[in-house]
């Protein structure tokens, strides 16, 4: 019998939770438009306020509003672009970020991170002075390295500079504890499929006396800001998984000494971890194996039963050189053989197991002969 499947593409996205399913499909057997008045109305509208004080609740947002969309990336182009600020980024935020960015009306400036990927404070300093009243896009930690940014330390500079902070967090929840109030920040992003809510469900949380215009019109739906039909099963699936994850008060550190381990056990080979001397999220891994390239690497641990990617991969059947590695100076023959590994809150010790044998096998049939271990 085939061994199971190891799945360490937590990233990309995450299993449903078994509380996200059963309410997903409560609420597809509820007929009712959340804009309608009569009573059927009425009860799609309960299920999505009552979502709105949970996903608060998940993000420390006491006085937030919660804007409904269609995930991550949808969000993160309504804080960008609805704003209506000038833009400053850093260099290695995700695409639903950099993309809007770079067609925002008032202009962009994106500045570095160092070679750890954590943005240059003195650098936004500068820019922020620049820039007045501009908006900071800067993620909570980094989908492909792991790497926190920080977003207190921002924040204290665009204060002073009259600038607002969004943070994307969308690698936030099931990972860290996320508290938007305690973070400071003006507009926070979160997208349910990355912590066992189903896919098509995300939300903006932002503070309450903060403007912002739509970017899909043509309905009064989430308070002008965001018109159309909520989807309001994703929302109950969405909703449920916020409340498992307020609820379950799940520790990682398990999850990070696993991961510990398997870096280790690849850096005797000589791979090189990404981002390794920074906070970093418990469960990513950017690493290399010296010699094979990420899709060799990604196609072979496929044939392994192991998922993985190359990069970001959120964007299907994405596969070229990752913006965040450039971003950090790796050099083009070192990030063209990176792999991200992320592990979830359910990975055990065989899967990792799994991963260091499929691991070594591939790096010593691709370096021809046994492997050597380096000196330590
Ligand atoms: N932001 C980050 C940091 C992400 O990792 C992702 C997806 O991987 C997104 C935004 C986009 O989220 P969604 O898939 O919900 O559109």
């Amino acid at each position: 019998m085939a061994a199971p499947r190891v799945y360490l593409d937590y990233n990309a996205t995450t299993p449903v939770l078994a509380v996200a399913k059963a309410a997903t499909n409560d609420a597809l057997d509820l007929l009712g438009n959340p804009s309608s008045v009569h009573r059927f109305g009425a009860g799609a509208r309960q299920i999505v306020d009552q979502a709105r004080d949970k996903i608060a609740a998940l993000v420390g947002a006491k006085t937030g509003t919660v804007i409904f969309t269609s995930g991550g990336t949808e969000a993160n182009n309504l804080a960008i672009l609805g704003a209506d600020r000038p833009v400053i980024v850093s260099a290695a935020e995700h695409d639903s970020v950099l993309a809007p960015s770079r067609i925002a009306i008032n202009g962009v400036t994106i500045v570095p991170v160092d070679a750890d990927g954590v943005v240059d404070l003195a650098a936004l300093g500068k820019v922020l002075a620049a820039r007045p009243g501009a908006l900071v896009s800067l993620m909570l930690a980094n989908n492909e390295t792991g790497v926190c940014q920080p977003i207190h330390e921002a924040v204290a500079l665009a204060r002073a500079a009259g600038a607002l902070v969004h943070c994307d967090a969308v690698q936030g929840p099931g990972k860290l504890p996320v508290d938007m109030d305690a973070l400071g920040v003006d507009m926070l992003t979160i997208s349910a499929h990355k912590f066992g809510g189903p896919m098509g469900a995300g939300a903006l949380v932002v503070r309450k006396d903060i403007e912002l215009n739509a970017r899909q019109v043509g309905g009064g739906q989430e308070g002008y800001r965001r018109a159309g039909t909520q989807n309001v099963p994703g929302i109950a699936g969405f909703a449920a998984a916020a409340q498992w994850w307020i609820e379950s008060a799940i520790d990682l550190t398990a999850v990070g000494q696993l991961r510990d381990r398997l870096e280790r056990a690849c850096q005797e080979f000589g791979a090189t971890v990404f981002g390794a001397d920074a906070a970093r999220l418990p469960n990513t891994s950017c690493l290399t194996m010296p010699g094979v390239s990420s899709e060799t690497q990604v196609m072979a641990f496929d044939l392994d039963g192991i998922a993985l990617s190359a990069g970001a991969a959120c964007s299907s059947g994405k596969v070229g050189p990752s913006h965040v590695l450039a971003a950090m100076g790796a050099p083009p023959d070192i990030a063209a053989s990176a792999v991200r590994v992320s592990l979830g809150w359910d990975t055990r010790e065989d899967d990792i197991d799994r991963f260091i044998g499929a691991w070594t096998a591939l790096y010593r049939r691709k370096n021809s002969g046994p492997a050597t271990r380096l000196a330590s």
